[in-house]
């Protein structure tokens, strides 16, 4: 992992930027003025905010918007990205991190390996973050993400290490 200081309203507007470029149906909206220095795996992140994205869109077949949104809370950044799609059951919020994991019937509907929130959920936990869901079937979904400002801070050792899935648990909770 390649952690630098990086400003976290230009990684998001960048990843919205190429998202929103494959997308003539959504609108994505980005909510939040703040300019929040933070340390972290560019690319990483950039492509963890992509996946939840392109989610979001692929997910909303009938909607037109996607809205963004990010916060400071205590020393950490909370993104949140909600669409009014298609939504998700409670009985499959444990397993849509797990690799190949897809929903059946409706996410059948759409292409997809089932990686991307493996892959996102994985970088998140180098980061020292965590994630949840809020989802209502057929009126939409709400991924959000928090990640501590600096993870490279308090944190050397288990970012370097490859140990670190053992002793860190990603902690998810469900709302
Ligand atoms: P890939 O991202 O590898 O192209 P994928 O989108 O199917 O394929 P994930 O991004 O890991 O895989 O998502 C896993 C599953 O979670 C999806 O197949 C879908 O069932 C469900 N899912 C993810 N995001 C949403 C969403 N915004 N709304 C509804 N369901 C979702
Ligand atoms: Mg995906």
């Amino acid at each position: 992992y390649n952690m630098q200081p990086l400003n976290f309203r230009k990684l998001l507007l960048g990843a919205i930027d190429t998202i929103q470029q494959t997308s003539a149906t959504h609108q994505i909206v980005l909510n939040g003025t703040e300019e929040i220095e933070f340390v972290g795996d560019y690319l990483r992140l950039e492509q963890v905010i992509q996946n939840f994205l392109s989610n979001a869109i692929k997910y909303s077949p009938k909607a037109d918007q996607v809205i963004v949104e990010y916060k400071l809370e205590m020393g950490n950044i909370v993104v949140s990205v909600q669409d009014f799609g298609i939504g998700i059951a409670r009985k499959d919020f444990s397993r849509l991190f797990d690799r190949y994991y897809r929903v059946d019937n409706s996410a059948m509907r759409f292409e997809g390996l089932g990686l991307g929130l493996f892959i996102s959920s994985e970088i998140l936990k180098r980061h020292q973050g965590s994630f949840w869901i809020e989802s209502e079937e057929h009126k939409g979904s709400t991924f959000f993400f928090r990640l501590p400002l600096d993870a490279s801070k308090n944190n050397h050792e288990a970012i370097n290490n490859d140990d670190f899935y053992k002793d860190r648990s990603l902690s998810i909770v469900y709302n």
